[in-house]
């Protein structure tokens, strides 16, 4: 099938770029691998999947009439709600007739003499497509379980981002959940409420936060639907593409009275959400400050569990605060006092692996009937590698890559003609609202489209020396922050050989905007276009 634009991926990303490439007059058509649209929200169906940005922000901006006729019942809506939302929109836009689902793409070869990339996928079909825009997720590439025993275990057994469509009954079962980043901490609660026993393998702590999450009153849905535009175009221009209610601004560490500090940061633990970090402004440059926070959090640990022992093995003490995403729970550390309820510090017993009949650590079996893995995910590279990209010279992306993911603005890779990547490495994407950062580019890529078109230009490429710099940029931004400090997927630590990279851009969403736009308004500086 021939096509001006191929998306590849339906998730929030993926979707929104058929509503735009469509209606600026393109072809296009979106494959996805998965039975049914929403990416992430499709494939983490675990029990207590949520958001942990606001309902309000966490969805669609580019359309007023959306956000009029779609209520969000609650301040951070479940997985049911937000995959419920997307399923509505596609319903809503007519995009469904846009869209192959049950369709990997396998292969996209880039071919010089016709400008345009042949793509192939898994059930046979093929596309030849000008533009190729990968919006394959961030996050979308489960860690792969490399737990010796796997195949021997006799129990049950699931991962949260594939967690399956029929229902999964924990009650009276033995249970067990290795990881402890949001994706664990928001299902070990849950789990817990109705399993006969639950162990929670926990290798590195996580700072998390109360969400506070409570149905959305109407006072909290009118500060944004009152003036809808002018609030999206505010985060837009922001710096994570949201806003965070607390209980007053913030000011450097330096500038707080101690006592002063702690009664802010209680106040801000009160509300919710991700407001505790925003009371010192330099937590994330400056040890001291995030000390501050660090101990806030550690002492809440501990007057919230009550066995020390394990409220000790809780507090994170080996990484600053928000350097791995922090996270919001709702009784997380509640759990803990759980008869039920048991930490298996893997620091002090580690894991041997799995058995017939649980778990087994150094110090023992751990008999189980299910093992629930939260482990992860190969983040911003590993659905790229799935694919064979390649370019004209043969080349794949992750052979250009292999000292780490080298993007111009995180967008477009050097020597890859005409291929976008929505969200990807060196783009803000995870550190702000991933809905807009995703609408963000995608309005960028169709932006460029349209340019090159008036100009009657084919192909448009990443100028090396461009991308350089922007590379260079990104890391140093990161290396003035505290975020290198911590082993984190944002540094490509949790996957075994991954070069140790910060991949996100952390200069904020409304700078990202900006340079972007600056960018494209100088004829799209930085790029070869013919
Ligand atoms: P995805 O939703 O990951 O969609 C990518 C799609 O591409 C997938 O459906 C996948 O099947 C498909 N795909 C991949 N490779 C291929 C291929 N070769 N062929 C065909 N299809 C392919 N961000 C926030 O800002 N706030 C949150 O509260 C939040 N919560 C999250 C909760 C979870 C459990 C996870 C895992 C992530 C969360 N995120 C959150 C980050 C999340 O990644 C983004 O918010 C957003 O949903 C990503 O949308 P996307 O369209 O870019 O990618
Ligand atoms: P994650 O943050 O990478 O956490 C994975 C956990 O598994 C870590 O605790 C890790 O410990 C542990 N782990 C991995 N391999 C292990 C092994 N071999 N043995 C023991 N423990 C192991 O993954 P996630 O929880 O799925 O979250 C990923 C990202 O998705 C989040 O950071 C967030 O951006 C997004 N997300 C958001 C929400 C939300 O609240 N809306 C929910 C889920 C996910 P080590 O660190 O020690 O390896």
């Amino acid at each position: 099938m021939e096509l001006d634009v191929l998306v590849v991926g339906a998730g929030f990303g993926g979707v929104y770029g058929v509503y735009r490439y469509r209606q600026q007059g393109l072809k296009v058509k979106c494959v996805e691998a998965a039975p049914g649209v929403g990416g992430v929200w499709y494939h983490n169906r675990y029990p207590g999947a949520r958001c942990d940005v606001r309902s309000v922000d966490y969805s669609y901006s580019f359309s007023e009439e959306l956000q009029k006729e779609w209520r969000w019942k609650e301040r951070y809506s479940d997985q049911k709600e937000i995959l419920a939302y997307i399923e509505w929109v596609v319903d809503r836009l007519d995009l469904a007739r846009d869209i192959e689902l049950n369709t990997r793409v396998t292969k996209a070869h880039w071919n010089a003499s016709t400008a345009r990339w042949e793509v192939e996928t898994d059930n046979g079909k093929s596309y030849s497509c000008r533009f190729l825009v990968l919006a394959t997720g961030a996050l979308s590439s489960p860690k792969e379980l490399d737990f010796p025993g796997l195949d021997r275990f006799k129990g049950e057994w699931y991962q949260t981002s594939k967690w399956p469509h029929h229902d999964v009954s924990f009650r009276g079962k033995n249970v067990g959940v290795i990881g402890t980043g949001s994706s664990g901490i928001q299902c070990i609660p849950v789990i817990a409420e109705t399993a006969k026993s639950l162990k929670v393998f926990q290798r590195t702590p996580a700072f998390s936060m109360p969400a506070r999450n409570v149905p959305l009153s109407d006072e909290e849905l009118s500060e944004v639907r009152d003036r809808y535009m002018e609030y999206r175009h505010e985060m837009r221009t922001g710096p994570s593409g949201q806003s965070v209610p607390t209980a007053g601004p913030g000011k450097p560490y330096a500038e707080w009275d101690p006592k002063e500090l702690v009664a802010r940061q209680e106040a801000n633990w009160q509300l919710g959400g991700l407001a505790l970090g925003s009371a010192v402004t330099d937590g994330l440059v400056n040890q001291e400050a995030n000390d501050a926070t660090a101990r806030f959090i550690h002492n809440k640990i501990r007057g919230i569990v009550k066995d020390p022992e394990t409220a000790e093995a809780l507090c994170p003490t080996d990484y600053p605060v928000s350097t791995r995403r922090p996270c919001l729970d709702t009784n997380y550390y509640e759990t803990y006092n759980r008869d039920n309820v048991t930490l298996v510090n893997l620091r002090k017993d580690p894991m041997v692996g799995l058995t017939e009949t649980g778990i087994r650590t150094e110090s023992g079996d751990h008999p189980l009937d299910m093992v629930v893995f939260a482990t992860g995910f190969d983040a911003f590279t590993g659905a790229i590698a799935h694919i064979d990209i390649r370019n004209a010279q043969g080349e794949h992306v992750m052979d250009k890559w292999k000292d780490g993911p080298r993007t111009y603005m995180g967008m477009t890779v050097s020597g890859f003609p005409n291929m976008f990547i929505v969200t990807g490495p060196g783009s803000p994407s995870v550190l702000a609202n991933c809905i807009m950062t995703a609408e963000v580019d995608i309005d960028w890529i169709g932006d460029c489209i349209a340019w090159l078109d008036s100009k009657g230009y084919q192909t448009i490429e990443a100028e090396q020396e461009a991308q350089d710099k922007w590379v260079a940029h990104v890391s140093d931004l990161a290396s003035h922050t505290l975020y290198p400090k911590a082993n984190s997927w944002y540094m490509g630590d949790n996957i075994p050989g991954k070069p140790r990279v910060f991949l996100p851009y952390i200069g904020g969403l409304g700078n990202f905007v900006a340079t972007t736009r600056a960018k494209a308004a100088a004829d799209y500086e930085g790029f070869v276009k013919a």
